[in-house]
């Protein structure tokens, strides 16, 4: 029904974005029980917003608690409005075409501790000159809110080694993303796991690449794996949802069923992901 064209035309005009911010997002705020001052065309756009809802939930048999419930949570009624407004501008599309970006995976550095053989980023032990300062990387978090983008994921590089990546993780969980980070690991002690928490970092991902001899021979540091396997734990110990990235080569490829077995019995991790090897960075002088 969203995508026939008067109830597309209805939906373009409710997600027009105005001065006071998006019409829908206004009205699904108001939906979720927020104090939301609302102008003439707010409140008529909210009107049109709560009775389509409650016809699809009525149709769905599904209770009005439940959404209300669920677009309390910014990262949810931003992807919503995301979807909505894909479907308002670009019609009923499989897959769906949505308004922005559901995801930015953001290299926040170049720097890392690390030296792994297959690094796509070909990252470095100090940052380049040119990169983003944090009052500019807060900028493209709101450029980023603007555009309507529902998750960021900081990645690099080793993101954590840039010492503002609390307080910029942080900046954009405040502003309602849902944040993950790509991580190595070996720079999460307790406290830093617990600092991702308080921050609103929702979901990391550690990477190892196969056991601990093939990882660390890998990843050019001895000791690397101990301190990322250190690190998953100390990120569960917090309670942060974490999972495990394996990228898949003839060197760990052997190890994929025993390293799948630590992550779920040993460390308690919620995803195991396997990784094809691109080979681009320093990963093309391993393409053998
Ligand atoms: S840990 Fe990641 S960013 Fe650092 S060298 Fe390895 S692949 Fe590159």
């Amino acid at each position: 029904m969203a995508g026939e064209p008067r109830s597309r035309g209805l939906l373009r005009w409710i997600s027009k974005r105005t001065e006071g911010g998006s019409r829908l997002e206004n009205a699904l705020r108001r939906y979720a029980g927020e104090r939301v001052d609302l102008g003439l065309q707010e409140w008529i756009a909210y009107a049109a917003v709560r009775l389509a809802v409650s016809g699809a939930l009525k149709a769905l048999g599904i209770p009005r608690e439940r959404v209300v419930e669920a677009l309390g949570d910014p990262t949810v009624r931003r992807g919503v409005v995301n979807v909505l407004e894909g479907i308002a501008y670009y019609g009923v599309r499989r897959p769906q075409v949505t308004a922005a970006p559901f995801l930015v995976v953001w290299d926040f550095t170049r720097m890392c501790n690390l030296r792994c053989k297959h690094c796509y980023a070909s990252a470095a032990p100090k940052p380049d000159p040119d990169e983003l300062t944090t009052e500019e990387a807060k900028k493209a978090v709101d450029e980023f809110a603007k555009a309507g983008v529902v998750a960021i994921a900081f990645s690099g590089g080793e993101p954590l080694a840039r010492r503002d990546f609390l307080e910029v993780a942080g900046y954009a969980a405040d502003r309602g993303f849902y944040v993950a980070v790509a991580t190595n690991g070996t720079l999460i002690t307790r406290e830093v796991a617990r600092k991702m928490k308080e921050a609103g970092v929702r979901y990391v991902e550690v990477s190892l690449d196969g056991l601990e001899r093939t990882h660390d021979e890998f990843r050019g540091v001895p000791g690397a794996w101990r301190r990322a396997v250190e690190g998953v734990r100390n990120c569960v110990e917090a309670g942060l949802d974490v999972g495990i990235a394996v990228t898949a080569t003839r060197h760990s490829l052997g190890e994929i069923p025993k390293l799948l077995e630590l992550a779920e019995r040993e460390l308690h991790a919620k995803r195991f992901v396997v990784f094809n090897f691109v080979p681009v960075g320093r990963g093309k002088g391993i393409v053998d």
